[in-house]
């Protein structure tokens, strides 16, 4: 099943199937306007990396979207309920302008007792989806991820870093598990420092470098990865080493606090 196909929901490949092995995208652009954002790369960015968020062209309206969606559900179902469901690659799903229809799809997907990642550079939707009063089985089955990055200015229309951070903290305290995508690593002490601010309420760490990014040297990363592991093990944390970090400094990465990418979040016995 095809990205591109009038399925919402799919199976990613290449890069993107590292990061989760279902996903939903109702919706092509991103006002965040991240300069170094993938979706700006490449033959399509054209149309993937319009500065604006707007329903893919496969749906009639965000009804329709929504019926196939909850019809792709019944079809995978058993999968989906195994490997879960990751919003989302082609937008930020927790812009003002999609996010109730990210949510509805969410909390469908939960009464089918599919566990939902939400992947976001925002902090501001936190009273509007009043998920303080959400239930234990959708605090349970819904995991809220944050990029960080440390470079404000690099995401000039994102929340900042700093309320990025705010947020994992009080959602982590609402009972919602948390992780954080380190990616990309820009300057890697940087990158530590986000690690050192949030590692009491993460769950979770995925880190990859920019990708073509050519500044760093292999012992920096060395070093980092080092350090980074050492202090996300030392609280009882779990980092999952992308494929980038592993290929640039050519091999496998031992640590206690390190997981593989099929890590399941919602289940600690690991
Ligand atoms: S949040 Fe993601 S999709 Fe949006 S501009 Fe940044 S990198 Fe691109």
């Amino acid at each position: 099943m095809s990205r591109n196909s009038n399925n919402p929901i799919y199976l990613p490949n290449g890069k993107a199937g590292e990061y989760a092995k279902w996903a939903c995208n109702f919706y092509i652009g991103c006002s965040n306007n991240c300069d170094y954002c993938y979706c700006k790369r490449g033959v399509l960015s054209k149309t993937l990396g319009k500065p604006y968020t707007e329903l893919k062209k496969a749906f009639k309206d965000e009804q329709d979207a929504f019926d196939r969606f909850k019809a792709n559900v019944t079809k995978y179902l058993p999968e989906l309920q195994k490997a879960g469901l990751f919003f989302t690659f082609t937008t930020d799903p927790m812009l003002k302008e999609n996010r109730d229809l990210h949510w509805k799809a969410a909390l469908y997907a939960v009464s089918q007792g599919i566990n939902v990642k939400f992947l976001t550079k925002r902090a501001d939707f936190i009273e509007h989806l009043d998920l303080e009063r959400q239930s234990d089985e959708v605090k349970k089955r819904i995991a809220w991820g944050f990029t960080l990055t440390g470079f404000d200015n690099r995401e000039p229309n994102a929340s900042t870093n700093a309320e990025r951070i705010a947020a994992m903290k009080r959602l982590h305290n609402m009972g919602f598990k948390t992780f954080a995508s380190i990616e990309p690593v820009i300057i890697p002490l940087m990158s530590m420092d986000c690690i050192m601010q949030t590692r009491d309420f993460c769950d979770l760490y995925k880190i990859g470098l920019m990708s073509g990014h050519r500044d760093y040297s292999r012992k920096e990363i060395e070093d980092f990865v080092v350090r980074a592991s050492d202090a996300i093990d030392m609280v009882g944390g779990k980092v999952y080493w992308k494929e980038s970090v592993r290929e640039f400094i050519g091999h496998d990465i031992e640590c206690s606090a390190g997981v593989g990418s099929d890590y399941d979040l919602f289940n600690d016995e690991w």
